[in-house]
């Protein structure tokens, strides 16, 4: 059943609903208001009763001639009916003893706690409300089927339109979210609203903007590894045609030159694999305890040559000799490897790559942490790169000629694999002046401790 439909039939019955308690309600407040007056005019209720009582003390407890007795307090009531036995003896007033039974105010009479008759009594106020109730009845075959005909009919139409302008939102909702099967990345959703449509409509227009976003980075990923495949592969195929045109062997320096170019491509479609993966969560950690600051010397000793070679001093500075945390040691010594080389890489002969090591505590993690400092007075990074420096293919100096074979794809798998330790970097830099790396890990908790 379409919402509207339902919309619709709740209305009515709601509808029917109200008619019937009004009717119920105007029943029952005729009785309130019959009993309120009784209330408010007690004393003379009393009187009455009292006086009927008297007549029938004075007449020897009889009730003979009471029909043409002319009662003192009976001036201020509109109807008087006096039944004993079934028998009606008294009566003042106009209406039947049937109406007067069923809608006057009952008093009991008695004598010695003996009942000697009944009293149906309406003074000016109850008469009036007995009229409008009367009234009210009498209209009510006629002119109530037809106003509660005319009502019904005129609160469909305006329940059909409310119910229209209602399902907007859920239609345009509706068209948006075939909008973003068809991957219209540009849907325009109902999000201004201030009603739960609203927040439905801001939830879809960010999932649609993430959903687009997502794509446009898969296409983008995809046409920078192609971009990426391209150079290299254009050099090898290249170099063979030649060889094979001209029909000569291949020199040993061209054979070099080649399986660089392969090894270069086989570390892109290596790194790029390894980076979906990471992204996708699809990586297991076989984490183990280890000494980071052993780790980070280990690293220092291995690129000590390319430092040399530029003639850059490289140093290290630790806290204290021994820091454990439980990590996969080949993802960490990976992503210190990827920036530690960019420092050495970015920064011009005869400069400075010093790394620091370093517990402190996190007031986030609210928990002690590992910093591993990486600092270069280098070339810097632009302020305007800064937030980029991590994505993927992304390059500072935005050229694509790459005499070290640099792919921008270096400090993305670095993060990432900092971020599956549940650490984090961070980077400070200045244009000229030089850049530096902060690494953050947890510490090992003790338990793996005692493992080392
Ligand atoms: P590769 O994939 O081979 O590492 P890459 O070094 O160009 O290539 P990233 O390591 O991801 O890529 O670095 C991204 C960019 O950040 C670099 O191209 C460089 O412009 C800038 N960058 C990174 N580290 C430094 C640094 N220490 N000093 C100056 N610029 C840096
Ligand atoms: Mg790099």
């Amino acid at each position: 059943m379409k919402i509207r439909t339902k919309l619709m039939l709740s209305m009515s019955i709601l509808i029917v609903f109200i008619l019937f308690s009004l009717l119920a309600v105007t029943h029952i407040q005729f009785f309130i208001v019959r009993d309120l007056a009784y209330y408010k005019d007690k004393v003379a209720f009393k009187l009455l009763q009292e006086e009927f009582e008297q007549y029938y003390a004075d007449h020897n407890d009889s009730w003979e001639g009471v029909h043409d007795e002319q009662f003192e307090h009976s001036r201020g009531f509109a109807e008087i009916a006096m039944v004993v036995g079934g028998k009606t003896l008294y009566q003042q007033g106009r209406l039947d003893i049937e109406i007067m039974q069923a809608d006057g105010f009952h008093i009991s009479l008695h004598e010695h706690d003996q009942k000697i008759g009944r009293l149906f009594v309406m003074n000016d106020s109850q008469y009036k409300t007995y009229e409008f109730k009367n009234m009210w009845y009498n209209i009510l075959p006629n002119t109530l089927l037809v106003s509660l005909l005319l009502t019904a009919v005129a609160a469909l139409g305006i329940i059909f339109l409310l119910s229209w302008r209602m399902t907007r939102p859920i239609r345009k909702i509706v068209a948006g979210i075939h909008g973003i099967r068809q991957g219209d990345a540009n849907v325009i959703f109902p999000v201004r609203r201030k009603d739960e449509f609203g927040a439905i409509s801001r939830a879809l227009q960010e999932m649609n903007q993430s959903l687009a976003s997502a794509e446009q980075s898969r296409k983008q990923l995809l046409s920078d590894v192609a971009h990426e495949l391209k150079t290299p592969l254009m050099v090898i195929q290249g170099e063979m045609e030649l060889a094979q045109e001209r029909d000569v062997p291949l020199t040993p320096e061209k054979l070099s030159s080649l399986l660089d170019e392969v090894l270069r491509l086989s570390r892109l479609v290596h790194d790029v694999l390894d980076l979906s993966k990471l992204e996708a969560g699809g990586t297991e950690l076989r984490p183990t305890a280890e000494n980071i600051v052993e780790m980070v010397s280990v690293l220092i000793e291995k690129t000590q040559f390319l430092a040399e070679d530029k003639h850059i001093g490289l140093s290290m500075h630790a806290s204290e000799d021994v820091i454990e945390v439980s990590v996969e040691k080949s993802r960490i010594l990976h992503a210190l490897y990827n920036i530690l080389i960019n420092a050495i890489h970015y920064t011009n002969e005869g400069g400075q790559v010093q790394l620091h090591v370093e517990r402190m505590y996190s007031p986030d993690l609210q928990d002690e942490v590992v910093r591993i400092v990486i600092e270069d007075n280098g070339v810097g990074i632009p302020q305007e790169d800064l937030p980029h420096i991590f994505n993927r293919f992304y390059r500072a100096d935005h050229s694509r000629s790459r005499p070290n074979g640099g792919t921008g794809l270096g400090l993305a798998i670095a993060q990432q694999n900092i971020v599956v330790h549940k650490g984090w970097i961070e980077v400070r830099s200045e244009a000229v002046k030089g850049t530096a790396f902060s690494v953050f890990l947890p510490i090992a908790k003790e338990r793996v401790r005692e493992n080392l």
